[in-house]
């Protein structure tokens, strides 16, 4: 069978199981092709019938590739860390323009980084800037410091394993963050790409979906520097409670921002410092 006729089928059998079929047998075949190319000796069709089969099984290209395309950026993806989505690029936006020039020599830091894409999307756009990433998985910790070396990123970004701002004494002029906000109780409902291969606890923000929100806020205020400001991503239709639990912890809402599909995706907070909000 030519490589036409081998990707006509797998896209007729991925139907069943992705949204992008054509597009998934295509990129899963260079891959398979790749990967005979740099020494493994199996078949690429064999191979590629394999990645199909996982594929259909619920796993995701970016996992089955291992790589995850952010902010345009690349980035190595490993079972410890969320996938990182396009919706997180509005985080990423609205620290931008908050923080203003590009030549702002800002410290930033992300909580609960993950495969670090927040910190180093912000990195990439202010060469004059340094940041701190946290997570409470040794893995999410590695993998992020794995990609800020290889994106050129190793010199400004330093990665440390903790529970949330806990341990932190700095200040920051832009805090990020991109909490686990699903309820428990809807994870096990959610598509088998999500559920089945994001880490739960990148996922679960215990009953309410809530948790981390409530775990960050109470602390952030004490974490930003005079005119310093929070981003938190949002699950959908949790604006307001968030900007509630941000008044409880001393915070304003200054601004929120939607995703491409028009959904309120982050909040921009700053400490109260006598302003009314
Ligand atoms: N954005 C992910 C989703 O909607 C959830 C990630 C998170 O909880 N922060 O599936």
């Amino acid at each position: 069978m030519n490589r036409a006729a081998r990707i006509d089928e797998a896209a007729r059998r991925l139907a069943a199981c992705s949204g992008t079929p054509r597009l998934d047998a295509r990129i899963l075949w260079a891959h398979a092709r790749g990967a005979v190319a740099t020494g493994d000796d199996d078949e690429p069709a064999g191979r590629f019938a394999r990645l199909i089969a996982r594929r259909c099984a619920g796993e995701p290209v970016s996992r089955i590739l291992g790589r995850r395309e952010f902010w345009s950026l690349d980035f190595a993806l490993t079972p410890d860390v969320l996938d990182p989505r396009p919706d997180s690029e509005t985080v990423v936006e609205a620290a931008l323009a908050h923080l203003g020039s590009r030549d702002r020599e800002a410290a930033v830091l992300d909580l609960g980084t993950g495969s670090g894409c927040l910190l180093l999307a912000v990195l990439s756009e202010l060469p004059g800037a340094w940041g701190v990433g946290i997570d409470k998985s040794v893995g999410a910790c590695r993998a992020a410091r794995e990609n800020a070396g290889r994106l050129g990123f190793g010199a400004r970004a330093h990665f440390v394993v903790g529970d949330w701002g806990a341990a932190l004494g700095a200040r920051f002029d832009a805090v990020l963050c991109n909490p686990p906000y699903i309820a428990e109780r809807d994870i096990a409902a959610l598509a088998p790409e999500v559920a089945r291969h994001d880490p739960w606890a990148a996922l679960s923000g215990g009953e309410d979906g809530l948790d981390g929100y409530r775990a960050v806020l109470a602390g952030v205020a004490r974490l930003l520097a005079p005119g310093g400001f929070a981003v938190l991503e949002l699950g959908q239709g949790q604006g307001q409670a968030v900007s509630a639990l941000a008044g409880a912890g001393g915070l304003c809402t200054l601004a929120s921002n939607a995703d491409l599909s028009g959904i309120e995706r982050c909040v921009v907070l700053q400490t109260k410092h006598g302003i009314e909000c």
